[in-house]
């Protein structure tokens, strides 16, 4: 093979790692906000399920003041009744009595029906709290990963990046900038494989003397419609070769 072809498909592979690598780290941000939204989203749960307690609470309280004023009403008409002087007062007081009385029961099933909406309020808050505890601690072990993941790719990229500089030293000027060019108009793939008589990377027919070119692999051939540099890879071909 021609060294400069080998040292192109080298300098291809390393590009497209360190390519591969940045691409992952730039789905990083995404990711971590995605983890902080979940967070936001259960600590908001939990303010609701707070914010519930605290209004049946408030409620409560309410209800409490005044079934206390209907009852210390109730005790003066119980004291009043008993210096009424006339059968019409007896009754009027009586009225007022009954009616007080009806108030207090109202009240204290209502009350009731707030104890019993505070329990169940209640037990949602533990559960927020937990829910929220499980998932700090789910979405921490998630950050740690991507952390780890983003470190190694980076790592990955700059060795990468280290080879590549070091190869580009030993490819001649002109043939290294051709490299360039096609990496940067062609989505950063400049050095592909022609396979099965074709072009790997745009799939375009190689005309039979272009493919006998390039299978020799000892100068370097552009694909005619999408300008990439093209190789042969033996060991890859073999099998369509043997169907064929
Ligand atoms: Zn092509």
């Amino acid at each position: 093979m021609l060294p400069d072809l080998e040292r192109l498909i080298r300098l291809q592979s390393l590009h497209t790692t360190a390519d591969d690598a940045r691409r992952r780290i730039a789905t990083i941000p995404a990711q971590i906000d995605a983890l902080d939204a979940r967070l936001d989203e259960q600590r908001s749960a939990l303010d609701t399920a707070k914010q519930q307690l605290e209004t049946n609470q408030g409620s409560r309280r309410e209800l409490e003041k005044e079934v206390a004023a209907v009852q210390s009403r109730l005790s003066k008409f119980k004291e009043q009744l008993m210096s009424v002087k006339t059968n019409k007062e007896y009754q009027a007081m009586q009225k007022e009595i009954a009616t007080a009385e009806h108030e207090v029961q109202s009240f204290e099933e209502r009350i009731l029906e707030a104890m019993l909406e505070s329990d169940t309020l209640a037990a949602a808050v533990k559960d927020a709290e937990a829910s929220l505890a499980a998932a700090e601690a789910d979405i921490e072990a998630e950050r740690k990963t991507i952390e780890q993941e983003r470190g190694t790719c980076e790592a990955a990229a700059k060795k990468a990046l280290d080879a590549r500089e070091v190869l580009a030293g030993e490819i001649a000027g002109k043939i290294l900038g051709l490299f360039d060019q096609i990496v940067e108009k062609r989505n950063g793939v400049a050095v592909v494989e022609a396979r099965d008589g074709l072009c790997s990377s745009c799939h375009v027919h190689l005309r039979p003397q272009v493919l006998n070119d390039v299978r020799r692999n000892d100068r370097l051939i552009q694909c005619e419609h999408c300008g990439r540099i093209l190789h042969f890879d033996a060991a890859a071909g073999a099998q369509p070769a043997a169907d064929a």
